[in-house]
């Protein structure tokens, strides 16, 4: 079967998504971890969140010498760093920025509205399986401070991967920019009902039926 790819969007030409792309303008850095067996995969939303957000680096790797320079950054401004990933020491960011304030106690001035530094998001994106790889591997990802997003349904029900919960990466990462600085989360899951959409399309009706919604 030819799989001929759209110029644009990168996706099969039968897939492409280019009509339901609105780009998003955000402060907040966003770094993709992709496991490798994602870089090809038709389905992930990681080149959909490439084509929306303004602030983004996709690294591909799995060792932790294929993210060496993300650990020497993270390393020399850990406080910048968020990693979206359920833990028992993740928070969400109303937490965080409860616990930063207290933490801070600043002692001359005290700046209640004082705009948050910027961060540096980082997100996996890989199955469950891969991704808990990938921090096997790079233990050193485990002491940024976790963020979490609270609970919410998932439209990406065509595959059942991410880190994030039952979230898919671009999703995840919707929420957690949303949280974070009021993002809109709609162009995303705009854009992402316009790929789950292109690939239902050409599913025959039994298939279609598993990934109705009950
Ligand atoms: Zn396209």
């Amino acid at each position: 079967m030819s799989r001929e790819l759209c110029g644009h969007c990168h996706y099969p030409v039968i897939n492409c998504v280019c009509e339901d792309i609105t780009p998003v303008s955000h402060q907040t850095k966003v770094v993709v971890l992709q496991h490798p067996s994602e870089v090809k995969n038709a389905k992930s939303t990681v080149r959909l969140l490439s084509l929306l957000c303004n602030n983004i680096e996709v690294v591909v790797g799995e060792k932790s010498q294929d993210f060496a320079e993300l650990q020497r950054d993270v390393a020399y401004k850990p406080e910048q760093y968020l990693i979206l990933y359920p833990s028992e020491k993740s928070r969400n960011w109303q937490q965080w920025q409860a616990y930063w304030q207290q933490s801070s106690r600043p002692l001359e001035c005290e700046l209640p509205n004082k705009p948050t530094s910027q961060k540096t998001l980082i997100v996996i994106d890989g199955t469950w399986k891969k991704a808990k790889k990938i921090l096997f591997l790079n233990p050193w990802l485990e002491n940024i401070n976790a963020l979490k997003i609270d609970n919410k349904p998932s439209e990406y029900d065509i595959r059942h991967t991410s880190i994030s919960g039952a979230l898919s990466t671009i999703e995840a990462t919707a929420y957690a920019l949303n949280a974070i600085e009021n993002t809109s989360t709609a162009p995303f899951l705009r854009a992402l009902d316009s790929l789950k959409s292109s690939f239902t399309r050409q599913m025959p009706e039994h298939v279609k039926s598993r990934y109705k919604k009950g």
